[in-house]
């Protein structure tokens, strides 16, 4: 993927999302304070916005205008979380100006651990990470088995699906939808589902 590739991705996903909007609105509203769909609508355009602005000339100062996007614009507590995903991501591809199977990655592994460690959550927790754990783990073993970019996003975001369905059993313990205790059970958790639309968006420019 060059950085050509990695405009294109923020591109399909800030249009994947505005078409989803509604949908993650309905689902925090469900289980939180439905702004999900506004909230990342608002930062994804923002960031698709401010590359075309930009003068960013490797994928990896993509992905850190992004994060600073998301950081900025979004609000929320997915504002902050997706956008140090983003930028750690950015930062694990440091100057690399095309990046191979191994270094994607690589970077979504940084953008994992990243927002691992600015929210607190684990994977059972009904967050966004228990889409993006999956992912980075299905990535990573079909980019070990030989996949090339194209099959390992696939099978991460075919993972991010799964990841999304095995929520709705959970009982969520981390942000404002813990308030609702046992009411959050039965529900997807909207985090989760703006994922998949992500690692979709991935997928998709990668095909
Ligand atoms: P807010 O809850 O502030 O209104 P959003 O509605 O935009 O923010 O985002 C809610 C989503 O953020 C949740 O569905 C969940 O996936 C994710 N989230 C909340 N807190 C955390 C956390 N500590 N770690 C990881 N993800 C979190
Ligand atoms: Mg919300
Ligand atoms: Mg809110």
């Amino acid at each position: 993927m060059d950085t050509s590739a990695f405009r294109a991705w923020v591109h399909e996903a800030a249009r994947l999302i505005a078409d989803n909007a509604e949908n993650l609105t309905r689902l925090d509203a469900a289980i939180g304070d439905g702004d999900h769909g506004v909230n990342l609508r608002r930062g994804f355009q923002a960031a698709d916005e401010m590359l075309d602005k930009a003068e960013a000339e490797t994928p990896g100062a993509v992905l850190q205008t992004v994060g600073r996007a998301l950081i900025s614009k979004t609000g929320g507590a997915s504002g902050p979380l997706y956008g140090t995903g983003f930028r750690q991501a950015g930062k694990a591809l440091a100057d690399v100006t095309e990046v191979d199977v191994a270094k994607l990655g690589s970077a979504l592994e940084a953008a994992f651990n990243g927002i691992q460690q600015l929210g607190a959550a684990h994977e059972g927790d009904k967050t966004m990470l228990d889409a993006l754990g999956p992912a980075v783990t299905a990535y990573q073993v079909a980019a070990e088995g030989g996949a090339d970019i194209a099959g390992a996003t696939r099978a991460a975001a075919e993972a991010a699906e799964r990841g999304l369905a095995e929520t709705v059993p959970m009982l969520a313990r981390k942000g404002r939808a813990s308030y609702l205790g046992e009411r959050t059970i039965g529900h997807e958790d909207p985090g989760a589902a703006s994922t998949v639309l992500l690692m979709r968006a991935l997928a998709t420019v990668t095909a």
